[in-house]
């Protein structure tokens, strides 16, 4: 479809002098890129009016007009730069692929996404210490292009303010969850917000340290302890798995007491009931001959009770 387009306001103002001036001196033709139009993609052509400035004093003898729907020099319409960004930011759709769909380079679309998430999200405050998590947006999908199909990754890496004063505070997101990822963000930062983080907090699950070490190579690493305890969970239910498996040659249900006490295995050993420590005995006596499930839990509870230390000598002494 092809649409020509041409604006109604008869007069525009010089950009240099401001005077109006209403004498065209010719209408150059400009593709535009825009929306499409009842599922059919638009070909929209401005006339753009070129207009004489009048007053001898002004430097200027002509000027293009303007509109607030076309920014100046752009051969985009805001509203498909917003539409791009929301398309892209609002699904798992790889750039390439919104892109494509409505033909625009690859930067191009991007561009828009960048551009509109920092109108989003404010300009990050500088914190002292920025927390970088890792989010699973959705679930994977596969997307074809022209090489064949290629898998989208859902992860999703969300900064934060780990600052104990303003804690969770969301400063920005960027798509991935790799060091590159975290790499390129802190890039678009000021000098000012890199010089001013003095330690990262990072989910260990995910290869953030090497774009930290890069980007940040004043900063310390640091590990928070919702983190460290999961790790320390995910260990216990591994060895309760294996033990399962060498034990009964399969996985365990609801027959066996380890299984269907799982989950207080995983509580905080200091918050369980008389009771529930004796049913922890139990538990144990029954289905952990070999002491191994046991000695997890034991570690796990170690490491809570170090994360919950706060005199440096208690501290130490524990390590
Ligand atoms: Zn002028």
């Amino acid at each position: 479809m092809r649409v020509v387009v041409e604006t109604v306001a008869r007069e525009a103002a010089c950009p240099e002098c401001g005077t109006l001036s209403a004498r065209v001196k010719d209408r150059p033709l400009r593709r535009v890129k825009d929306l499409p139009a009842s599922g059919q993609r638009v070909e929209l052509w401005w006339r753009k009016r070129r207009l004489v400035c009048l007053p001898a004093t002004c430097p200027r003898r002509s000027f293009l007009e303007r509109t607030a729907a076309i920014p100046p020099r752009s051969r985009l319409t805001i509203r498909l730069r917003e539409h791009l960004a929301a398309a892209i930011a609002g699904s798992n759709r790889a750039v390439s692929e919104v892109a494509a769909e409505h033909g625009v380079a690859w930067h191009t679309a991007h561009r828009a996404l960048v551009s509109a998430a920092a109108r989003w999200l404010p300009a990050p405050t500088p914190t002292p210490v920025l927390g970088i998590d890792e989010t699973r947006a959705r679930s994977v999908r596969w997307l074809k292009e022209s090489t064949g199909w290629r898998r989208s990754d859902p992860w999703l890496t969300s900064f934060v303010d780990a600052d104990p004063a303003r804690r969770g505070l969301l400063l920005g997101l960027a798509p991935g969850r790799s060091g590159g990822c975290v790499k390129g963000w802190l890039a678009e930062q000021t000098p000012q917000f890199r010089a001013g983080v003095g330690t990262v907090v990072i989910d260990p699950s995910a290869p953030y340290a090497s774009g930290i070490r890069a980007a940040l190579p004043h900063a310390q690493i640091a590990v928070d302890h919702f983190h460290l305890v999961r790790l320390a969970n995910e260990m216990v239910t591994d060895v309760r798995q294996r033990v399962a498996r060498e034990q009964l040659g399969r996985r365990g249900t609801t027959a066996d007491p380890a299984w269907v006490h799982r989950r207080m295995l995983l509580a905080a050993g200091n918050r369980l009931s008389p009771r529930q420590l004796r049913r922890l005995e139990q538990v144990l006596a029954a289905d952990d001959p070999t002491n191994e499930i046991g000695a997890a839990w034991g570690v796990k509870e170690r490491l809570r009770q170090l994360l919950a230390a706060r005199d440096p000598a208690d501290i130490r002494g524990r390590l």
